[in-house]
């Protein structure tokens, strides 16, 4: 199996019935080195920007900001690459800004801790667009938004960080293009504000871990509740459905970012939505490009409406195995 996996890798990702699907890089530090790996990827879907903030022991200037996305997204000019806000607090802890809560995951993490440290924000926010002076290919992400406010308070910061930095690029004789601005749609809250949220954003990424997590009310960490965390839960599914439907009405570009997006079974039951955008760990990308090649879509549908009126996670499972086995895509 290796060995067709291999063969196939470079090779467009297009399903049996014609249906092309990007395939796109979740990227930390070394995402230079992740993209390498997987050439005709589309660009990176996430870029999780703690990573080199958790690696250090102070925050990172501006201009070490700067240098970093620089060489991100001018390695990559031709392909999006979707920068998230920093999103720590919860299981991702900065040594030089300790935070004690009893609940850390229904806490002060992602927006709600920048918004309230806007010096903070506004910093990664002027860093990211100086690093983009004279290319086109940004996408700022914004995580655990919770109610529309948030994203107009992000939005009012990013502006005027934008005015500044238009201003600086300006007198150097240079460009700056207005980045495409998203939400993570991962609090349950927002399935219900698709529309609403869609009057202040260019694209959703759904975050499937913390989406999961929050639907159930299951620590995504916790080992003693660990047999009830899955994103193959019957109402995750509803809600996935749900949140493609919803997006896809209101002309939003959607895609999919959490672990889901990374497994052949979730990637297939994704495809079926409707989904068409699909982020993951780089060493994922081959597998899915290989079960995407070898799937056609229309047959996954008539599975996932099944999927969908189940009872139980474990019915979902099963069913999927068999499917998967059957189709020699296990
Ligand atoms: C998610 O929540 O699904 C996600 C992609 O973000 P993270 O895992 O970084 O919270
Ligand atoms: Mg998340």
């Amino acid at each position: 199996l290796q060995d067709k996996i291999a063969a196939e890798a470079d090779n467009p990702s297009i399903t049996q019935d014609d249906k092309h699907v990007s395939l796109l890089v979740n990227a930390g530090l070394s995402a230079n080195v992740e993209m390498e790996q997987f050439k005709q990827g589309d660009g990176v879907g996430l870029y999780r920007t703690e990573i080199p903030f958790m690696m250090r022991d102070r925050f990172p200037s501006e201009q070490e900001q700067c240098d970093l996305y620089k060489s991100l997204l001018s390695a990559h000019p031709s392909k999006e690459i979707t920068m998230r806000t920093l999103d720590v607090g919860g299981d991702k802890p900065l040594s030089y800004f300790p935070i004690s809560e009893e609940n850390p995951f229904l806490g002060w993490r992602g927006i709600r801790l920048t918004l309230d440290h806007p010096d903070i924000f506004l910093v990664q926010i002027r860093a990211m667009l100086r690093a983009s002076i004279g290319l086109s290919n940004l996408h700022i992400l914004l995580p655990m938004i919770s109610n529309i406010g948030e994203v107009i308070e992000s939005k009012r910061l990013i502006k005027q960080a934008f005015l500044e930095v238009k201003e600086e690029a300006f007198q150097q004789g240079n460009m700056l293009s207005k980045p495409a601005v998203g939400v993570m749609l991962e609090v349950p809250a927002v399935i219900f504000q698709i529309p609403q949220l869609a009057d202040h954003v260019d694209f959703f990424s759904v975050g499937t871990n913390d989406l999961t997590q929050y639907l159930l009310a299951v620590d995504r960490n916790n080992a003693s509740v660990s047999s009830l965390y899955s994103s193959y839960h019957p109402s995750v599914l509803n809600a996935l459905q749900k949140i493609f439907d919803d997006s896809i009405k209101c002309n939003i570009p959607v895609t999919v970012c959490g672990e889901l997006a990374g497994e052949p079974a979730g990637a297939l039951l994704l495809l079926a939505m409707g989904y068409r955008k699909l982020s993951m760990n780089a060493h994922s990308l081959r597998k899915i490009n290989w079960v995407i090649r070898n799937t056609s879509i229309s047959d996954t549908q008539e599975l996932l409406q099944l999927l969908l009126h189940q009872e139980s996670t474990e019915q979902v499972i099963n069913l999927l195995e068999d499917y998967l086995e059957a189709k020699d895509l296990g």
